[in-house]
């Protein structure tokens, strides 16, 4: 069987493991266009994320039996429905699915006709139209915090959370007259109601009629520890029992996860993929902050590490739409995945130094999933990207799982290397 992961990232690379953890040499697997780590485990294909046709193009050549997608951005610009249309195994959600994470006001629409608790909000088509409805008294007094969101993909840039009104107001300048994240993703901006709590990650597969959720997981975001810099792309992850306690997770799924789905298929995109709901858990109870069509990394590594079913069947599941009759199974327990990045991240950083210490023996209790890396001419791993490595484990308990990849990044080492000594220890919100 031939199976081709769409993406680079240190997400792709956990995809990979755990398809090859199960399968063996029964799959061959292909990674587009994949990096450093992941050509250990699959053949590489030089051919970007947004080259649907390209892709396409490969897919019938080599004759691939099935294509899953990472990334956002060809899921909202349609490469599941181009598959399809060409009768190629593709599984994701089709560009009108994948309009829950690539507009806010679709989702935060949506939301509010199939009942799912969200915090209040307006749209606003232009900054005049924003500053009036901050002016209006909807969100409270000029001290309070809102929050302000672009409309379209922003590549996590289009969230402020804005601690007054003043703040807001500069936050909408610059979305939407300054475009600082391009003027298409601005054109409509989202405002929103400040919600105080804890942040959890829920992920399920859903095959269009069934689910199967994944271990909840919590994500941390600030580049800096005690959840203090800038937003990153996310600088590590866990799971454990502890962060969505029985009562909170019946309640997730009652009022979010069956509520989406049903109104999803009544509304005529019935969703087929990884859908992610980003929570939180407040005081009047669950609500939810965001849809994410796809794995998140890095929740991702912390989330497949302890998957034990084979990840091709129930990817095939949910193609089919067989979810219903598989059970899917996960290891006890706990895990986390701390991220190492190159120095100066999420802004203009370091690349190129040599990484030190991959081989060590010490490291056979972690997973490394590889981010943004690079072979030199000499066969050295280099760390070229912002975010680099992803030390990841599982254990029976957290603090195991948290002990192994700190043990591990002490063998590993280069000129810059930046990571998180609180991952799991701090709850952001
Ligand atoms: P989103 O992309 O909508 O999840 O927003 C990114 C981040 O902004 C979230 O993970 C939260 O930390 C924060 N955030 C989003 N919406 C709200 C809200 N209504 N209240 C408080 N924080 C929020």
């Amino acid at each position: 069987m031939k199976v081709l992961i769409i993406g680079s990232g240190g997400r792709e690379h956990a995809l990979v493991w755990a398809i090859q953890k199960n399968r063996n040499n029964l799959v061959q697997l292909y990674c587009a266009p994949g990096n450093a780590g992941i050509a250990a485990s699959a053949e590489l294909v030089p051919i970007s994320v947004s080259d649907h046709p390209g892709l396409i193009r490969f897919v019938l050549e080599q004759r691939i039996d099935l294509t899953f997608v990472g990334p956002e951005a060809p899921l909202a610009a349609g490469i599941v429905d181009a598959f399809e249309a060409q009768g190629l195994a593709i599984v994701g959600p089709s560009a009108a699915a994948a309009q829950l994470e690539a507009s806010k006001v679709f989702a935060k629409d949506f939301m509010a006709r199939n009942n799912v608790p969200t915090a209040a909000y307006r749209v606003a088509d232009t900054a005049s139209e924003a500053i009036e409805c901050l002016k209006s008294g909807e969100f409270g007094s000029s001290a309070s915090p809102v929050v302000v969101k672009a409309d379209g993909l922003a590549a996590g840039k289009g969230v402020v959370v804005a601690s007054s009104h003043a703040e807001a107001e500069r936050a909408i300048e610059d979305l939407m007259v300054n475009q600082l994240v391009g003027a298409e993703a601005a054109a409509r901006v989202v405002l929103e109601e400040a919600l105080s709590g804890t942040e959890v990650s829920l992920l399920l597969f859903a095959d269009g009629k069934d689910y199967v959720l994944m271990p909840a997981a919590r994500d941390h975001k600030r580049v800096g520890e005690n959840d203090t810099g800038p937003n990153t792309g996310g600088m590590g992850s866990i799971t454990d029992a502890s962060i969505l306690g029985f009562a909170d997770l019946n309640r997730v799924v009652e009022q979010i996860v069956e509520p989406t789905l049903a109104g999803s298929a009544r509304e005529g995109f019935a969703f087929k993929g990884v859908l992610f709901l980003g929570l939180m858990l407040t005081d009047d109870g669950p609500k939810l902050l965001e849809y994410n069509v796809r794995f998140g990394d890095p929740e991702a590594q912390a989330i497949l590490i302890r998957l034990q079913t084979d990840l091709v069947t129930i990817l095939d599941a949910v193609r089919r739409g067989s979810l219903g009759s598989l059970k899917v199974e996960w290891a006890g327990g706990s895990s986390a995945c701390v991220v190492a990045a190159n120095r100066g991240y999420p802004g203009k950083h370091d690349s190129g130094a040599v990484i030190q210490g991959l081989d060590d023996g010490k490291l056979k209790t972690v997973q490394i999933f590889h981010s943004g890396t690079s072979i030199s001419p000499q066969g050295e791993i280099l760390a070229t990207g912002g975010r680099v490595l992803g030390v990841t484990s599982a254990a029976p308990t957290l603090s195991g799982a948290l002990g192994n990849c700190y043990v591990a990044l002490e063998q590993i080492h280069w000129p810059g290397m930046q990571f998180r000594r609180d991952i799991g220890r701090t709850r952001p919100n």
